[in-house]
């Protein structure tokens, strides 16, 4: 009797049909460049990411976080979509780094593209990096970066590295200033397929910038936050900035409240240390 085949093995094959045409294949059997070193490291940490941020994803909450639905694409199917998305990624990181769209790649260090797993659920998206991030190249890992993972960890009990983070901007403006509406229009295109690559259930947005970009609106964000928004489809939680609430510890009961609303659209209990703000 012939096996049954997994559902969604015709995808799996779709897949590697993609990158057999791509000349995958003989990248292995020609002599070997630095660059071919690098993309097959690549398809490697894509695929090792990708099984990774499930892993840990599904560790921090076995129930929720990853489940797969009776007709939904085999799992190693959509493994194969995803170290994709994960290469997408990269290489779109990669034209990130030398990007010169905008005044601000004079300033800055180096470019701040992204930081988690390409397979979350959930995207937070800030306004641009800081003098930390610059000097790293990791966004949110500064005083405000300190508070959002501990808002993520302690908070919403999800380790940092199974939700995506990244910004409006890649590079710093100069002494923090807002973004100017030329350098966000540059930049646009860049988070735009972040978003489209991660897929994520849910975004995040930290602060007026993000909210502005994702829900096209002027309005304050003490106004928009708690409320539910959309972007292409994609369910928009807005929220107060980590750097304003250093600021204003008071409104930390807000954005937890606001996080709550996201763990609760997803489906995700709360930690158990139930009501304790990062
Ligand atoms: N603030 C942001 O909006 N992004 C960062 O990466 C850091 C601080």
């Amino acid at each position: 009797m012939t096996p049954a085949r997994p559902p969604g093995s015709d995808a799996l094959g779709e897949t590697l049909a993609y990158y057999r045409d791509l000349g995958v294949a003989e990248l292995y059997l020609d002599e070997r460049s630095e660059e071919h070193e690098d993309f097959s490291a690549n398809v490697n940490r894509a695929r090792e990411n990708a099984v990774a941020g499930s892993a840990a994803a599904a560790k921090a909450a076995p129930t929720a976080l990853f489940t797969f639905e009776e007709n939904a694409p085999h799992p190693a199917a959509s493994l194969a979509a995803r170290s994709a998305s994960t290469l997408e990624l990269q290489s779109l990181a990669k034209e990130v780094s030398s990007c010169v769209k905008c005044r601000l790649c004079k300033t800055r260090k180096q470019t701040v593209f992204a930081d988690g797993s390409s397979t979350a659920r959930i995207m937070f998206i800030g306004e641009a990096p800081g003098a930390d991030e610059d000097a790293q190249g990791v966004p949110f890992v500064g005083r405000a970066g300190q508070l959002l993972t501990r808002m993520i960890e302690d908070g919403m009990g999800l380790p940092r590295s199974s939700v995506y983070i990244a910004n409006v901007l890649k590079c710093r403006p100069p002494e923090n200033r807002n973004p100017e509406p030329d350098e966000i229009a540059s930049c646009r295109g860049y988070l735009e397929n972040q978003i489209d690559l991660v897929k994520p259930e849910v975004l995040v947005a930290l602060g007026k910038f993000a909210a502005h970009f994702l829900l096209e609106t002027e309005e304050g964000i003490t106004r928009l936050r708690g409320k539910w928004g959309s972007y292409r489809g994609i369910p928009v939680m807005p929220t107060l900035h980590p750097s304003y609430l250093l600021r204003q510890p008071a409104q930390k009961k807000e954005a937890w409240e606001d996080l709550l609303a996201v763990l609760a659209r997803l489906g995700i209990g709360a930690p158990a240390r139930k009501g304790k703000q990062p």
